[in-house]
């Protein structure tokens, strides 16, 4: 009988370089890798051996056995991948360091951040017995999405924190927390002062929606939500009160969304002893919601959203799910291959049909792009291109994040992010700017999960090393320090 992969899997790879017979897939080297919402294990070639199970640092591979209730779609799921697929048994040729890393000079890498692909990135460094680590944040409490960013129900995957805390408290690292860089130190100094800096800063903004009505008050982006209930030192305690909210509308239905509407129809018992804030938890205990729309500019095909994070939704007990739209695309997600997220509302009535329940419930509407917010002085409703209304008392806004251009860093502004090229930052004529590294959001805009930033920051990593070696920094005792603005 074998493992299966399960909802939770964050696409890091820590399996795959556990199993003794490559039945996990797709790996690094594949080019489905990055791509897939989850990585799969082959049930016929899976050895039962459990190595997988062990070195997952979320707890998202479960043995098929155990797979019950909502979880034994996953067995399905995981053998879907291989059905038109040979059984991969051989490796890949062996990778090797990019440099001789045990001959390597002693070099300082300053890491900007402190979120999961900054982490990641220290981990690569710190198979160099040579490298020295100083992480800066902002922020006085170190983690970045990892703490701020995932939601308190997911407590699988807040458990990366603790496999991160772990770098944290490295004897060649060392925490500069509370220092904002490009405001209290320039990007020059801080290069001046390291032989490399690796930016992992995330994208700390908003994609922008220029519709009418989009700075009422009552409309809000979802990464307030997300910060409220995390508590986020940057956002307050009464950022949102719910009291007087019966219908929030949220314009997106990516992965944020509905992190979004299950914390919002979550049954606040069901958070007591999460990490939820404690100004959230008391907010949902008051709270006047009745109903969540998500809402799609495009049709169930394209959805954002991955499949087990609607799975879920649709799967849990007490909050009830419809979903509404035109008529054909509502049909077409009876169309969808298992595969696509979509399909995971296979069987989920439409709002017309369903019968009302007790609970409070989530709609996943589509083909409603936004045109305008209405109200005054707050919204209270917003208007679709398809001429439809929703009647809404909150407005969130969750259709992805971006980078601020920071002055000094050279920046793309089609994604958002520090301008590079595999992880190098390049200056506006395309040429490296030396010493300086990026990986995460930073590096490639805000698409994926946490695990996509570890092949994601090797990469960097690999890049660093080699600019390391050809060009090895002078012998030092120690550095010197450097003094805030
Ligand atoms: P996202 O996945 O990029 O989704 C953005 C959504 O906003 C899409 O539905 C998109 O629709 C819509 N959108 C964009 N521009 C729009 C516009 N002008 N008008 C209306 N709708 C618009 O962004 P996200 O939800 O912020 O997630 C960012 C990344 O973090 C994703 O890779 C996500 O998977 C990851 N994440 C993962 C988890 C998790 O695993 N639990 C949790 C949170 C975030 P179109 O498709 O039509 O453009």
């Amino acid at each position: 009988m074998a493992f299966a992969i399960t909802q939770n899997c964050c696409n890091d790879a820590s399996c795959l370089s556990v199993c003794p017979v490559n039945c996990i897939h797709p790996t690094p080297d594949e080019p489905d890798f990055g791509k897939t919402e989850l990585l799969y294990i082959d049930p016929r070639s899976c050895i039962d051996c459990g190595a997988c199970a062990d070195a997952c640092p979320v707890d998202a591979i479960t043995r098929v056995s155990r797979l019950t209730g909502d979880q034994a779609i996953y067995a399905d799921i995981n053998a879907d991948y291989y059905r038109d697929r040979p059984s991969v048994a051989e490796w890949g040729a062996p990778k090797f360091p990019p440099a001789s890393i045990n001959s390597m000079p002693r070099f300082d890498v300053a890491i900007v951040g402190t979120g999961p692909a900054a982490c990641y990135a220290a981990q690569a460094l710190l198979r160099v017995p040579s490298s020295r680590i100083t992480f800066y944040d902002r922020l006085a409490v170190p983690g970045g999405l990892a703490r701020f960013g995932v939601a308190p129900d997911h407590v699988g995957t807040r458990r990366i924190g603790e496999h991160f805390r772990s770098v944290f408290v490295h004897p060649r690292v060392t925490m500069k927390l509370g220092v904002d860089i490009g405001t209290d130190i320039t990007h020059d100094d801080l290069g001046r002062r390291f032989d490399a800096v690796v930016y992992g800063t995330g994208a700390d903004n908003d994609r922008p929606l220029d519709i009418p009505g989009i700075d009422l008050p009552g409309s809000l982006s979802a990464r307030t939500l997300v910060g409220w209930y995390t508590g986020h030192p940057d956002v307050s305690a009464d950022a949102i009160d719910l009291s007087d909210v019966r219908r929030v509308t949220i314009i997106g239905n990516g992965n944020v969304a509905l992190d979004a509407a299950r914390i919002l129809t979550a049954d606040p018992a069901d958070l007591v002893g999460t990490d939820i804030s404690p100004h959230a938890l008391a907010a949902l205990r008051g709270s006047a919601v009745t109903e969540v729309v998500v809402a799609a500019r495009r049709g169930p095909e394209f959805a954002a959203f991955t499949r087990s994070e609607a799975q879920a939704l649709v799967n849990r007990r007490g909050v009830d799910v419809a979903v509404s739209g035109p008529a054909e695309a509502l049909s077409a997600i009876d169309e969808l291959p298992i595969s696509a997220p979509g399909s995971a509302l296979q069987g989920v009535a439409s709002v017309d049909d369903a019968v009302p329940g007790t609970a409070r419930r989530v709609v996943f509407s589509f083909g409603r792009a936004p045109v305008r917010l209405n109200g005054s002085p707050r919204v209270d409703s917003v208007e679709f291109s398809d001429g439809t209304t929703a009647e809404s008392d909150l407005v969130l806004l969750a259709i992805g994040y971006r980078g601020t251009p920071s002055p000094g860093m050279p920046f793309n502004e089609v994604l958002g992010a520090i301008r590079n090229v595999d992880g190098r930052v390049v200056a506006e004529d395309g040429e490296p700017m030396a010493r300086r590294y990026v990986v995460g959001w930073a590096k490639r805009g805000a698409t994926g999960g946490i695990g996509d930033n570890k092949v994601d920051a090797e990469e960097t990593v690999d890049a660093l090393l080699q600019d390391i070696a050809a060009n090895p920094p002078e012998p030092k005792k120690r550095l010197s320090r450097l003094r805030t603005r």
